[in-house]
């Protein structure tokens, strides 16, 4: 009889930053944890991965995912990293709870990282005790996953363990550790980090790691440097258009939380906008809405023009010519930004041609959704059921306006420019379908989800979210609960680090 041995390899380790010079990180391994439990595997990924969700989820799996063991060819590191918060240099910051434990490569050909948040203290934890509570791994497990089935780019969840102890916030919580996925973590505070000093040779090194990875077209430039300083401005353009689309405040848009991949990283205070306002802010640590929805265009132009900043000594030598290089570049961002976003919002109101109110079309549905505290979300789920030649269809979009004749000037502009598109509303009707979510991760959902887990150890209403989630354009009768918006009572005004 053949009996298998059990796979012992659980990761196919694939590791490149880890053969960047020791000044890039610090090596140590994660602190173990007392009593881990899985909460949450995502099969899916794991298999993307090409990892075995079965092993994952043994027993052995859970030791590595909660950073008891450390698994065969992982290098385990914590990176170094600077940054910008809140507008404030801070020269020295770095995973302060999160330790890299090497790359793999995916179905795709794509190298990811695989890290555990909240897995103990590193050289750069300051005063922290680089721990994670329960209810900031649920969030940017759910945010996280529900961006992903959105289209957008961002890391990933794979998996979530409970420690089995408590970590100390304004109480006593338990505490969790993430593991999460990434095309890499290298940030814009990564480049800060060497530009600050002086270190030429590794902000070369860390360049060429990234083109490596990540833009690979800008290796084929006879400017690389320049090219992937293009390239990044670009995706950022892009990823900040789609959050805009869908009403998403990252909440904290420091240097250090800006991935170089163009991927939404580091879910903190993080929140999908209900009703619509364009100074929305949920981050109880923003009092002065730096990051506030309206604000993020802006603020990405701002955290592109410092890591351009760090540039300089790649762009060319004369610092003259380095410095009109990277404003260049950073010129861009305005329009590469105003075109992603336009073609973003005719898409999500039914438009293919493009004519040159249609900014101003869109502006004028959100002026009026924002003096009538209308649901972001809800506002063009329902617009994708409204015909251009009817009317009599409005009712359920106008209901979400405080006073629904507000929008009703709006919609016969609206119906005016629809009639002079060659489309059918049945056509018009799925594309919008495909575009406007139904579905998004609402904070009095995530909130109700958190607190079940934390207070009750009950994981089922997570992981139903979980599912409801994962199809976020499509409607389904059952899901009714959560598409709709909070009730007064349930209105979420504040969300919290938790770090
Ligand atoms: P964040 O705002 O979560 O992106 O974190 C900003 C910085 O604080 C990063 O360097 C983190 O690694 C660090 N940090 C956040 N929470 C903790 C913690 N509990 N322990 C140690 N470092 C932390
Ligand atoms: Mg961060």
């Amino acid at each position: 009889m053949n009996i298998q041995a059990k796979p012992s390899v659980f990761f196919p380790f694939n590791n490149s930053y880890a053969r960047l010079p020791d000044r890039f990180f610090a090596r140590l391994k994660p602190s173990p944890v007392r009593a881990p439990k899985l909460i949450r595997l995502n099969g899916a990924l794991a298999e993307h991965l090409g990892l075995d969700p079965e092993t994952l989820s043994s027993p052995e799996g859970i030791e590595i995912i909660s950073g008891n063991r450390v698994p065969e060819g992982a290098e385990p590191l914590s990176m170094a990293y600077a940054g910008h918060q809140f507008g404030n240099w801070v020269p020295q910051l770095g995973d302060g709870r999160a330790i890299l434990l090497g790359e793999v490569i995916d179905q795709n050909g794509v190298r990811r990282d695989i890290q555990l948040k909240g897995s103990g203290q590193t050289p750069y934890s300051r005063m922290g005790d680089g721990r994670a509570a329960l209810g900031p791994v649920l969030r940017e497990f759910i945010v996280g996953e529900a961006m992903a089935a959105l289209g957008i780019p961002t890391t990933r969840a794979l998996a979530a363990v409970t420690t089995g102890e408590q970590v100390a916030r304004e109480q006593l919580l338990p505490g969790a550790v993430l593991t999460r996925v990434a095309q890499s973590h290298v940030r814009v505070g990564t480049f800060q980090f060497f530009a600050a000093r002086g270190d030429e040779e590794a902000l070369r090194l860390l360049a060429d790691h990234v083109i490596g990875r990540h833009y690979s077209d800008a290796s084929r430039s006879d400017r690389p440097y320049r090219a992937m300083l293009d390239a990044v401005i670009a995706r950022q353009a892009q990823l900040i258009a789609r959050w805009q689309l869908v009403g998403f405040i990252h909440g904290v848009m420091n240097t250090d939380n800006m991935s170089i991949a163009g991927e939404t990283i580091d879910y903190g205070p993080c929140a999908f906008m209900d009703s619509y306002h364009p100074e929305t802010v949920y981050s109880s640590i923003d009092q002065a809405g730096r990051y506030a929805y309206s604000n993020q265009p802006g603020i990405a132009h701002w955290n592109l023009a410092v890591l351009a900043q760090t540039f300089l000594p790649l762009l060319a030598e004369d610092e003259d010519v380095a410095v009109a290089e990277a404003q260049e570049a950073i010129n861009e961002y305005p329009e590469l930004f105003k075109a992603a976003y336009l073609e973003g919002i005719r898409a999500k109101l039914g438009l293919v041609q493009e004519r040159d109110d249609d900014a101003d079309l869109a502006q004028g549905l959100l002026n009026r959704m924002g003096e009538n505290k209308a649901d972001f979300t809800l506002t063009f789920r329902r617009l994708c059921d409204v015909s251009a030649v009817d009317s009599s269809t409005d009712g359920a979009v106008r209901e979400l306006f405080e006073d629904p004749a507000g929008f009703d000037d709006w919609a016969e502009r609206w119906r005016e420019r629809l009639n002079q598109e060659d489309s059918s509303d049945d056509r018009r009707q799925l594309a919008m379908r495909a575009v406007n979510p139904a579905l998004i991760p609402r904070n009095h959902l995530v909130e109700e989800v958190i607190k079940a887990a934390t207070e009750a150890e009950d994981f089922t209403p997570f992981n139903t979210l979980m599912s409801v989630l994962a199809s976020p354009y499509e409607d389904k009768p059952e899901h009714d609960r959560y598409s709709r918006p909070p009730r007064p009572e349930q209105v979420v005004h504040q969300t919290f680090c938790g770090t």
